[in-house]
């Protein structure tokens, strides 16, 4: 997806880990994007700014629909990130400057690597089920890999976990001796966990690392504490593990890795270190320069906002 809540100052996001073992939840921040679509950002926030090397975590939905696309967004640019893109009902086509065309659905991974620049489209394909339910999620790109060429991939066969008390698939990077086969730059972990009804779900960490929860659905208690919707609920370093329970059921999201260790400035649907890359990227983009065409598209491409000269205070 786009970036649908942009504003017109660039973020700057660094990585603030924590060592301690209690749990810090920050709210996220939800918008109405209209025909019934909400989107949910809990990261980055106000409170926390990176987990690991993950900078952007939107969820939008659920949402039934009929004879209308959901998703219908248009040609738009990406610089010095990952796009993860992630479902738990419905389904998503991209297509992309390099000329890849797929259709992700529940319990397959797209994954973009934008390097030194890419354009995409994301909307929902003919063939639908009528519903929408997913995340997206960006992976900030290391100096040394962030100018490098662009790619795109589809996995279909990612590990699941079965350790007992629910079900775990991990969709980027590694957890609990289970390797993702996406193509990451980072040491990471991205994983749907689902616990079950009076389930007790085991998870070992990094203990290096540093971790958040999402729940999306129901409700998971963690040391104690009651981890609800609508907050992204951070775990610190120094974990060796979780031991995540439910009364009714839950669907949670985990994302860690470790401290991403270069401060990122963020802006639209680019990621870079100061404002000359991004003034850079946004003229390209608006020029028709660095980053193709969408030749699958008919129709016009998303404009970029406008960007202010200074900095977003912090
Ligand atoms: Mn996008």
């Amino acid at each position: 997806m786009s970036n649908l809540m942009p504003q017109d100052q660039a973020e700057r996001c660094t990585g603030q880990p924590d060592g301690q073992p209690e749990i810090l939840s920050t709210p996220v921040r939800s918008a109405d994007l209209g025909a019934g679509l909400t989107v949910a950002r809990a990261l980055p926030t106000r409170g926390r700014r990176m987990v690991g090397p993950w900078c952007f975590l939107d969820s939008y939905g659920p949402l039934s629909f009929s004879g209308r696309k959901a998703m219908d967004v248009a040609p738009h640019p990406h610089i010095g990130l990952q796009t993860v893109s992630w479902l738990f009902a419905g389904e998503v086509l991209h297509n992309d400057s390099l000329g890849f065309s797929g259709v992700v659905r529940p319990g397959e991974l797209n994954l973009m690597t934008a390097g030194r620049g890419i354009a995409h489209s994301e909307e929902t394909p003919k063939a639908d089920t009528g519903r929408l339910h997913g995340l997206q999620l960006w992976l900030a790109l290391p100096e040394a890999v962030r100018h490098g060429e662009p790619a795109f991939d589809h996995y279909s066969d990612l590990p699941v976990l079965e350790p007992g008390g629910g079900q775990v698939q991990v969709f980027m990077g590694s957890l609990g001796g289970a390797q993702s086969p996406g193509r990451g730059f980072s040491p990471t972990v991205g994983a749907e966990v689902r616990v079950g009804g009076n389930g007790c779900l085991r998870l070992p960490l990094e203990s290096a690392w540093e971790h958040a929860l999402c729940v999306i659905e129901g409700e998971i208690e963690l040391d104690g504490q009651q981890l609800s919707p609508g907050a992204l609920h951070y775990l610190g370093t120094h974990r060796e593990g979780l031991e995540l329970r439910s009364t009714g059921g839950a669907l949670a999201v985990l994302i860690g890795g470790a401290p991403f260790g270069e401060s990122i400035l963020m802006w639209w649907n680019f990621v870079a270190r100061d404002l000359d890359e991004i003034r850079s990227a946004r003229a390209d983009w608006q020029a028709g320069e660095r980053f193709g065409e969408v030749r699958a598209w008919r129709g016009a491409r998303l404009d970029a906002p406008e960007l202010a000269g200074r900095l977003r205070a912090s």
